[in-house]
């Protein structure tokens, strides 16, 4: 019997136990449970519980409180503009030279995506202007900084569902 029909003859019950431990099993058995999961249209363990594991909070009580407030902070009203959610983690990258010193930094923002963009549009600007002028870290980094804003800008965070960086925001926040 194959990984796939032994995980297929147990309950729904007992998937959703192993959905809960999942950081119990290894790669290939996980694996094995996601597709169960996916097939039986259960819902899908989320990536903080990954993340809980690794910071040795593996209780189902935090792990379900994290999940909850994370929830409602990405529906929340964006703490900028005060328009309606979704809102998450926008990150813009910043850099700024004086001849052969050059500071660069990435700044993680929670709001709306329309705030995001702003600051990362911002970011493009100034680092535009008064990124380039360091050797050799200026002229390296500039266009890195400004290919990651534009990359922000058109991709970044789904609208539908909370990102790793939020999970992770909210958890250290905790700590
Ligand atoms: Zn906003």
């Amino acid at each position: 019997m194959s990984l796939e029909d032994v995980w297929r003859r147990k309950s729904d019950r007992a998937l959703e136990k192993a959905a809960k431990e999942l950081t119990q099993y290894n790669e290939a058995t996980e694996t094995v449970i996601r597709a169960e999961l996916h097939r039986r249209g259960m819902p899908m363990p989320l990536p903080f519980l990954r993340i809980a594991y690794d910071l040795a909070v593996a209780d189902q009580g935090t792990a379900d409180y994290i999940q909850d407030q994370v929830l409602a902070i990405h529906q929340s009203p964006c703490p900028r503009c005060n328009q309606p959610g979704p809102v998450d983690i926008h990150t813009s990258h910043w850099i700024w030279s004086i001849v052969f010193m050059t500071q660069w930094r990435s700044q993680p923002q929670l709001s709306c995506r329309s705030c995001g963009r702003a600051e990362q549009a911002k970011a493009i600007f100034l680092s535009g202007l008064i990124g380039w002028w360091g050797f050799p870290w200026g002229l390296l980094i500039t266009p890195v900084q400004i290919i990651k804003n534009i990359s922000g800008m058109i991709d970044g965070p789904k609208d539908t569902e909370p990102s790793k960086e939020l999970y992770l925001f909210f958890y250290k926040r905790l700590q």
